[in-house]
C-alpha cells in the first residue's frame, strides 16, 4: 500500500523514494535514489516485513540531490527505533543546525529533515516521544508535513501555518494518511478528512488520538497557494478544493482578466490543460492541443541542473504542424518561472508557422523565492523578478501577456483568507533566517 501511495503521489518528487516497515520488533527500509517503480522490486518490498510502514519521495528544495538525503530517516534513540519523512522546508534550519553541531551533533545528511530528528532525540532525555516530537515543532519555522513511525504507532503532523496538505483515510480498517488524496483513489481508500493545521494525530492501531501542536491556532493558516496553481494533481482534493475545478476556475477568472482574438486556446501539457479548459470556455473559442507530450520524460525542474532542465523541456513536448500554422493562437499555461519552458515553446510555435502567439498564464507573476518547500528559491532565476512585466513579452518572444491578478486567483477558492502568496506578494507568513535568505540570493525578501 506505502508502494502504491508512493506511486500515485510521483509527481511530488522524482529524485529518491524509500519505505520504513515495523514488524512488531524491528523496521525494515528500503530506499534508494530514481522513481518509486524503479527504487523497488518484488524482492525488496517482500524484505519490507511488518504491517505499518511510512514512505517518501524526495523533491528537493534543500540539501543536494543524493542517497544520504533519501527519507525515510532512521535512527535509534534510547534503545527505541524511529523514523521520519518530511515534505516542506523549514526556514530556520542552518541557526539550528549550527547550534546542535555546536554542541557535538553530527549529521549524516544536509537536509534540513534531520533537524527534527536531533531536536527529537535530545528531548527525550526527560519527555515522552509526544512531548519530544511538540518540543521540535516548538524550534522549528517553517513548513513541515511529518510521518513519523515508531514502535507500534504512527504520527501524522501539519505545521500549524498548514502549508502543505496532509489527508487521513480509511481502507480496510485501517488508517492511511497521504499528502494528496489522488494515493487513496488508488488504494481505494476512503477520505475521511484533512490533518488539521498544527494537528498532530497519533495513530495507534485502530485508535486516533488528536493532539495540538504548539502555535496551533495561534498564528494564521497560509496554505500555499501553488500546491492548487501548480504542484498537486487535479484529481487530488487539496485544503478542501477539487484541484481540477480549481484550476478551470483560473482559467475562467484569466479570460474575463485577459481577453484574446486567437482562434484558439491551448495548454502546454500536461500542467496547463485544466487552466486552458476554463479559458476556452471563459472565452468561447476552441480548445486545442499544438503540442503533443512525451510522457516518459519527468517534470523539468525537478532535474537540479540547467542544463538538464533545457534538455528535459526540449524532449517533453513536441509540436503538430496543421494546428499551429497560419494560426493566432492562445497559450495559456499556469506559471512562468525561469521562462525557459515559455521561450523555447513559443520559438517552436513561430517555426511551425503560428502568425500570433498570445499567452495568458494562471497565476500572477512569480517576483519571490519560496523558502517553504516549492523549487524556485533563487530570485536571480525569475523572469518576473528582473524584468518589468511591460518588457517580458519582448524578452519571451511573445505578442501579448497576460497574468491572472492576485484578486482573481483568490476568487477562485473558498476561503481566499487561508493562503501564503509569498511567491507572489513577498509577504512572507514565517520569517526567514539571514543564512537562509543568503542562501537563496534572497535580496527580494520582505520577512
Ligand atoms: P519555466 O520554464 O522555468 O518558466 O517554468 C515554468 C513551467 O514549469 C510551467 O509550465 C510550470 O507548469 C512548471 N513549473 C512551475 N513551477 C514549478 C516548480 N516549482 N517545479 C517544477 N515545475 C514547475
Amino acid at each position: 500500500m506505502a508502494y502504491f501511495g508512493l506511486y500515485a503521489q510521483q509527481h511530488r518528487g522524482q529524485e529518491s523514494a524509500g519505505i520504513t516497515t515495523f514488524d512488531g520488533t524491528r523496521m525494515h527500509t528500503h530506499a534508494a535514489m530514481g522513481l518509486v517503480p524503479d527504487v523497488f522490486d518484488e524482492s525488496s518490498l517482500q524484505r519490507l516485513c511488518g504491517d505499518k510502514a511510512i514512505g517518501h519521495i524526495r523533491y528537493s528544495t534543500t540539501g543536494t540531490s543524493a542517497l544520504r538525503n533519501a527519507q525515510p530517516l532512521v535512527v535509534r534513540v534510547r534503545g527505541e527505533e524511529i523514523a521520519l519523512a518530511h515534505n516542506g522546508n523549514l526556514t530556520n534550519a542552518a541557526d539550528i543546525r549550527a547550534e546542535l553541531e555546536e554542541e557535538g551533533a553530527i549529521f549524516q545528511s544536509d537536509s534540513d529533515s534531520e533537524i527534527f530528528v536531533h531536536l527529537i532525540a535530545h528531548s527525550m532525555r526527560n519527555h515522552t516521544l509526544e512531548e519530544a516530537i511538540k518540543a521540535a515543532c516548538a524550534r522549528v519555522r517553517g513548513a513541515y508535513c511529518l510521518v513519523i513511525l515508531t514502535g507500534g504507532r504512527i504520527f501524522a503532523l501539519r505545521d500549524p501555518h498548514g502549508f502543505h496538505p496532509l489527508a487521513l483515510g480509511r481502507v480496510d480498517n485501517a488508517w492511511v494518511v497521504a499528502s494528496e488524496t489522488c494515493a487513496f483513489d488508488l488504494l481505494e481508500a476512503e477520505y475521511v478528512r484533512d490533518i488539521d493545521p498544527g494537528e498532530m494525530l497519533i495513530i495507534d492501531g485502530d485508535i486516533l488520538n488528536s493532539q495540538q501542536l504548539p502555535g496551533a491556532g495561534e498564528v494564521p493558516v497560509r496554505q500555499c497557494i501553488f500546491e492548487l496553481v501548480y504542484f498537486a494533481r487535479p484529481d487530488s482534493l487539496v485544503f478542501g478544493e477539487e484541484v481540477y475545478s480549481c484550476r478551470k476556475r483560473m482559467g475562467i477568472e484569466l479570460a474575463k482578466e485577459g481577453p484574446s482574438k486567437a482562434n484558439m486556446a491551448i495548454p502546454f501539457p500536461d500542467s496547463g490543460i485544466y487552466a486552458t479548459i476554463g479559458y476556452a470556455q471563459g472565452a468561447g473559442i476552441p480548445y486545442e492541443h499544438a503540442f503533443i507530450r512525451n510522457h516518459y520524460v519527468g517534470r523539468t525542474f525537478i532535474q537540479p541542473t540547467q542544463g538538464m532542465r533545457n534538455f528535459g523541456v526540449r524532449v517533453k513536448l513536441n509540436p503538430v504542424h496543421s494546428v499551429i500554422n497560419g494560426k493566432h493562437i492562445c497559450v495559456v499555461d499556469d506559471s512562468i518561472v525561469r521562462g525557459t519552458t515559455m521561450r523555447t515553446r513559443v520559438g517552436k510555435l513561430r517555426e511551425y508557422g503560428a502568425r500570433v502567439v498570445d499567452v495568458r498564464i494562471s497565476s500572477p507573476p512569480v517576483r519571490y523565492p519560496c523558502f517553504y518547500g516549492v523549487d524556485f528559491s533563487s530570485p536571480k532565476e525569475l523572469v518576473a523578478a528582473n524584468y518589468p512585466e511591460k518588457d517580458l513579452p519582448h524578452l519571451l518572444n511573445l505578442d501579448s501577456l497576460h497574468y491572472l491578478s492576485i484578486d482573481g486567483l483568490l476568487r477562485t477558492v473558498k476561503h481566499p483568507d487561508r493562503y501564503c502568496l509569498a511567491c507572489f506578494d513577498g509577504k512572507y507568513p514565517v520569517p526567514v533566517s539571514c543564512a537562509e535568505q543568503c542562501a537563496a540570493c534572497a535580496c527580494h525578501a520582505k520577512a
